[in-house]
This record gives structure tokens, sequence and C-alpha cells, in this order.
């Protein structure tokens, strides 16, 4: 009798063991991944699309003023951006994208791509087709894609504070009827106005290190209800009010 009951419970034991290593194995397959799925390690030297899918990630992971190239050449830079994101997410910094960092990345992106904090939605709240603007509807979508991994980088650097988007990608149409400057950045996709916290100068000052190339704010004209960051080809700040 006794015999019996304690082999029920080992048989239990492994049922139930069982069962959570069936859940630990279901939750890793759902990482790897809707979106995009790294099928090797990546160091300095490699080069490919799966590199440039990896440049568009960490490309918010960059020194003042610095902008990553998504040309799919793992190089010295993206080695520090690799390293910086490692680093701002509690991992080994070795500039190395293996296991453990694909996997930070799986957890940080939707199934569409974009990171976790931020949607196609909040970057185009004018004309859902991405079309009207200065470039191919594609593009455009692409370039927001881009600048949303930035914002999901500096959301963290500041903090894991949530940040509001205004404005993103406009048509030419949408563009004028809010007033948007004639050759904006909102016409291409890869602008997005911030609004709510933290303060527009916190705002602007930060994201300085987080691949913009262009940061309007406070004291630049009608700047002052909101920080504008994108990526110009010529990069130009201005944020009178904020030292900038
Ligand atoms: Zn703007």
């Amino acid at each position: 009798m006794f015999r019996r009951i304690a082999r029920f419970f080992a048989a239990f034991v492994m049922i139930a063991s069982g069962v959570v290593v069936g859940m630990g194995a279901t939750a890793g397959a759902a990482h790897a991944d809707e979106c995009y799925t790294w099928s090797r390690t990546l160091s300095q030297g490699a080069s490919g699309n799966d590199v440039t899918q990896l440049q568009i990630r960490v490309a918010g992971w960059v020194t003042s003023g610095e902008r990553l190239s998504y040309d799919g050449q793992f190089g010295a830079r993206t080695t520090a951006a690799v390293r910086k994101f490692q680093s701002a997410y509690g991992l080994t910094a070795d500039g190395i994208a293996g296991p453990a960092t694909f996997s930070k990345l799986y957890a940080l992106q939707d199934a569409d791509c974009t990171p976790v904090h931020f949607s196609y939605a909040e970057l185009n709240r004018c004309n859902s087709d991405w079309s009207g603007g200065a470039v191919s509807a594609a593009t455009a979508k692409a370039n927001a894609l881009k600048t949303m991994w930035k914002l999901e980088a500096m959301r963290h650097a500041l903090g894991d504070v949530p940040l509001t988007i205004s404005s993103g990608f406009r048509s030419y149409a949408c563009n004028s009827a809010v007033g948007g400057a004639s050759g904006s950045r909102h016409l291409y996709g890869d602008a997005a106005d911030l609004t709510g916290s933290p303060s527009f100068c916190r705002l602007a000052q930060e994201a300085r290190t987080h691949g913009f190339s262009e940061i309007l704010g406070p004291g630049y004209p009608d700047h002052n209800d909101h920080t504008h960051v994108a990526l110009d080809p010529s990069p130009y700040w201005s944020a009178p009010n904020c030292g900038i």
C-alpha cells in the first residue's frame, strides 16, 4: 500500500515537472519569432540582411551625434551599438549578437516588427496607407520603423518613461493641413513629434545620443509645445531654450 502511494507521487512529480518543461519550451518557441528570427551569431566582420535587421534594432544605441548605417556590414560602430544595447539591458556587453541578445530583441519586438512600446498607428495619424509623401509608401513605413526603434532606446535610457507621439508621417495634404514646413521630414516618415513627459528640453537633450540628426525643440519657431526628432541627411539641432 505504502509503496503504491509512493509510486503514485513519483509519477505525479514527473508529470508535473513535464508540464513545467513543456510550458517553458512553448514560451521559447513563441519568442522566435513572428517578425524576424536570427539563425546565426553575429559579430564584427559579418555581413548580410541579418546584420541589417540587427542594425535597425540597435541604431538607437550610439554616441552623441552618431548615426549608425543600415548597410548590413557589422563593423566597429555596430559592435559599439550592440555593446551599448547589451549594457542597457543588463546583458554581457561583448558586442557579439548571440542567443542572449537575440532573445532580448525578440522580447522587445511585436509580430509586425515594431518595438513593443510603439506602433505604426502612432506614427501615422493622418493617412493609413503611408502614401502621398515625399517617398514611396514602403519607404515611409520603413523609415517610421527605424525611428520607432530609436525611440524605444531613448525611452529605455530615460528610465522606461512612456513617450507620447503627437505626429509622425504626413502626406503633403496632411502636412499643409497642419501647417508643417514645406520640406518637413514628416513627409519622409522618419520624424516624430514628442509631447507629454519628460520635459521637451529633456527629450531634446536625450535624442542626441539615440541616432536622431534633426532635433527641434523649445525656442525654435513653432516648437515650444513639442520636441521634434527625425533622421535628416543634413544634421541640424536647435532648441535654444534648452541650450542646444
Ligand atoms: Zn515635427
